[in-house]
């Protein structure tokens, strides 16, 4: 298997289109076509994870972390990210980073979070625009259905927990074929006219490729009318962080043991309790203070994230319930979902968590 399957994998997982435009996801380093001997998954690409895969005669590297996020001007084989890199370079270990696109989708990081809470009604809390787009086409009516499975087949038709979505009626096409033309119905030179649907269908638009190549694949005309149309749309199940309700209301003393277990976290900073039980709850891992606000205007309880600093506390006001976990404890689970997800679709192939604890922050209690 080459280390392009798996990055195309992991590409329909979590598009790397997806990601924020801050971010460095994607293959780092590495020659996609090589024949991978095996996938090493951490969370922050470490010197002691590359050791690792050296060890293992493992030749990739899937983090969430990217290991170069900001521009690298130098590189010093002695020190920081750089000794990293060239330690991987050298060795021929391909680094892949999978992060924010991973942190956009419904099913990925914070649904990993939410899933080590039991938490029920899983909503994106600020989903994205732009990412939908209408596909209308005209066709034959004898082969609408041949078409619409097509495109259904390429994923298109999706509507939140609706698939195959779409909708057709019936009218009359026209056209005149010209010279060294072939048509599937009609004469040359002369105009036709054609019974026709037009069918309209939604699609996300990583899926435009293949969707299209679904159309043309499908549709009997060798010239196919259709139109794609840009939605203003929300995705919902793009987007950042995470809204959730909890099986039961439960005291904030209660809530945050829960946490400190389920996520072995030493401490948990909070702003000023609320007097309200806890049960709908936002999660974003990692950084997650520029949700605060969205957090508060979707009615919940309490914002779990990481990584607030000391004046993010005050914009919880009365109104919300702030709460720090830290950024490793609240991502750890990254590395057992892209773990999961990759035993799934190549069971037989050599895939590892990592055994190095990569987290650079240490708690004196
Ligand atoms: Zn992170």
């Amino acid at each position: 298997m080459k280390t392009l399957d798996i990055i195309n994998f992991l590409e329909t997982v979590a598009p790397s289109s997806l990601q924020e435009s801050y971010d460095n996801a994607g293959l780092i380093y590495g020659a996609p076509e090589t024949e991978c001997t095996g996938v090493l998954v951490c969370l922050d690409v470490t010197e002691a994870v590359i050791d690792e895969a050296i060890r293992m005669k493992f030749n990739l590297v899937i983090a969430h972390h990217p290991l170069v996020f900001k521009g690298l001007k130098k590189l010093n084989p002695d020190r920081g990210i750089s000794q990293v890199l060239v330690k991987a370079i050298k060795n021929d270990i391909s680094v892949y980073a999978i992060h924010t696109n991973l942190d956009n989708v419904i099913t990925g990081v914070n649904n990993k979070i939410a899933d080590k809470l039991g938490l029920a009604d899983r909503k994106i809390l600020v989903g994205k625009e732009g990412l939908l787009k209408k596909l209308v086409c005209y066709v034959p009516v004898a082969h609408l259905d041949p078409l619409q499975q097509a495109l259904f087949t390429a994923g298109a038709g999706q509507i939140g927990q609706y698939s195959e979505c779409s909708f057709a009626v019936k009218g009359e096409g026209t056209f005149k074929a010209g010279d060294g033309a072939d048509p599937f119905v009609g004469a040359v030179g002369k105009r036709h006219m054609e019974e026709e649907m037009r069918l309209e269908v939604m699609f996300s638009s990583w899926q435009q490729k293949k969707v299209l190549a679904a159309m043309r694949e499908a549709h009997p005309y060798e010239e196919i009318a259709f139109d794609i149309i840009n939605l203003e749309n929300l995705h919902n199940e793009v987007g950042s962080g995470l809204t959730g309700v909890l099986q039961e209301p439960l005291t904030p003393d209660t809530f945050f043991g829960l946490v400190k277990e389920r996520f072995s976290a030493p401490v948990i900073r909070f702003s000023p309790l609320t007097g309200k039980k806890i049960q709908k709850i936002a999660v974003c891992g990692g950084a997650g203070s520029f949700l605060i606000s969205n957090a508060i205007a979707a009615g919940v309880d309490l914002f779990l994230t990481a990584d607030l600093k000391y004046h993010d506390f005050f914009e919880a006001d009365g109104r919300i319930v702030l709460a720090d976990m830290g950024h490793f404890e609240s991502e750890q689970f990254t590395q057992d979902l892209l773990f999961d997800l990759l035993k799934q679709k190549f069971p037989n192939f050599a895939v590892l968590k990592t055994g190095v604890a990569t987290n650079p922050v240490n708690y004196f209690l």
